[in-house]
């Protein structure tokens, strides 16, 4: 099948989403503020219509046999990418080798520093250098990354008493050996291999397979970075055992604690619980679920109380020792440490994940979930943002649809127009700047797609 094949039949699964977002939107409002009875009534039906569209969809993707390609083409993807750092984080002579370097002092948690590190993996490929990770004194394990991860190289682990320059024009930095980064925010001037790019060689192949690349991508150096010292695989094993983790099962991340009133709001189990029925009304149409399952991931442990309360027939499996040590006060510790890479890891494995894209956490296991699928770009809701990476360069989405505004909220699209998007209101309409008329507002979803940017990085000819 061809490139416009695969685009075409995302772009459909697209449009159903986005028509059921305004639809859903405007009949709740409806079945509150005006006619309850008829408004529930049509709410009911096109709810159902909604799941037919969906089947009929899985039915198109189940028979048109590219499955498998896609399983395979994502595992070799994975694996080229895999074996570029590998080669990058293992030179041959590590005093010769040209390096980045970054540490962990970034004041913030644990989903945060990792994104860091991301983003210093992900400068050291653009470069072909080695990165040299400085952890020991860590917040969250004085003894350092390697504490639970795998070093970040065999050979070439500390910058050999070289002195570092300081990022800044990368055409002078050429023979520097040794670059150190800042964190992302403060970078000046801001290379354009910042996330969202992609590879420009990976994109042809990207684009076809993923319905997010940069996500996908991302997802790999999160997977580089994250290979667990086995004392960590074996924790983990155990404890996949205990919990008698399976599926079909929904992920759920409630981040409350310090983060609500100041970096996102409130929102209540029910407000998840409602994706969580969403999915499995889908999946009970298809098969037989025998119990509706949820892993469940909080920094508050009152969360899994209410839940259990308020649906008994759901199976909650959460490690309620983990939730303890999540909250605030317990943060920084290895005990917590253990316990939010278990809860990412959990997550990422789940079949479909219901969150809050504001938090670091959902969004690191929504990309460790890419790694494990040919395209799992669309196994989300997020209540709140759409996905993006913390200091990412702009995120353009391309009009392919005309579009007139019908108020003075909305904007105007032509064809081919880029808008900077600021977020998805997941009502039907999403919110950003038209870069060619310089006007912020409103605008329906389904009028744009997403605009890929790739940024040339070197070509890794030695990697077979
Ligand atoms: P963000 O603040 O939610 O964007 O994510 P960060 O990862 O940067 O910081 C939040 C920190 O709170 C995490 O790193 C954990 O230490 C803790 N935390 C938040 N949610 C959870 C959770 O569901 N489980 C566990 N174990 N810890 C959590």
């Amino acid at each position: 099948y061809s490139l416009e094949h695969e685009l075409q039949q995302r772009k459909v699964d697209r449009d159903i989403t986005e028509f059921w977002f305004y639809m859903n939107t405007k009949l709740e409002r409806l079945k509150t503020n005006g006619n309850h009875e008829v408004a529930g009534d049509i709410l009911k039906r096109a709810q159902d219509y909604q799941r037919t569209l969906r089947n009929d969809m899985q039915a198109l993707y189940d028979t048109d046999e590219m499955d498998k390609w896609r399983e395979k083409e994502g595992k070799e993807l994975g694996e080229l990418v895999q074996k570029r750092l590998h080669y990058i984080q293992n030179p041959k002579d590590c005093s010769k080798a040209k390096k980045i370097v970054c540490n962990l002092s970034k004041g913030c948690g644990y989903g945060c520093q990792l994104h860091h590190v991301t983003y210093c993996l992900i400068t050291a490929y653009a470069l072909e250098r080695t990165l040299v990770l400085e952890s020991k004194g860590w917040r969250y394990a004085a003894a350092g990354w390697e504490s639970v991860f795998l070093p970040l190289s065999n050979n070439c682990i500390d910058r050999q008493g070289q002195g570092a320059r300081h990022w800044s024009d990368p055409r002078n930095l050429v023979n520097e050996m040794a670059i150190e980064m800042p964190i992302i925010d403060s970078l000046h001037p801001r290379p354009d291999f910042l996330p969202l790019a992609v590879p420009e060689d990976l994109a042809p192949r990207l684009t076809k397979l993923h319905g997010n690349p940069s996500v996908w991508w991302i997802g790999q150096i999160v997977k580089y970075l994250t290979r667990p010292q086995p004392h960590l695989q074996k924790d983990i094993e155990s404890v996949n055992q205990r919990l008698k983790f399976s599926g079909p099962i929904v992920g759920v991340h409630v981040r409350r604690t310090d983060k609500v009133g100041t970096e996102a709001a409130f929102h209540g189990i029910d407000e998840y619980m409602k994706h969580v029925e969403e999915y499995f009304d889908l999946l009970e149409t298809r098969q037989t679920v025998e119990k509706r399952k949820i892993f469940l991931a909080s920094d508050d442990p009152s969360v899994a109380t209410e839940a259990r309360q308020k649906y008994p027939h759901y199976e909650i499996i959460n490690d309620p020792d983990i939730t303890q040590s999540a909250g605030l006060n317990k943060r920084y510790t290895d005990e917590s440490l253990r316990g939010i890479i278990l809860d990412i890891h959990f997550l990422s494995l789940c079949d479909y994940l219901v969150c809050t894209f504001s938090s670091q956490v959902c969004r690191v296991a929504y990309e460790m979930m890419q790694t494990m699928y040919g395209d799992a770009s669309p196994r989300f809701k997020s209540l709140d943002d759409i996905f993006y990476f913390g200091g990412q360069n702009a995120h353009n989405e391309e009009v392919v649809e005309r579009h007139v505004a019908q108020s003075n909220m909305e904007i105007d699209l032509e064809p081919g127009d880029l808008i900077g998007i600021a977020g998805n209101h997941w009502d039907g309409f999403s919110k950003g700047l038209n870069r060619r008329t310089g006007k912020t507002g409103l605008y329906p979803s389904y009028k744009t797609k997403d605009h890929v940017t790739t940024s040339k990085m070197p070509l890794y000819h030695q990697v077979r």
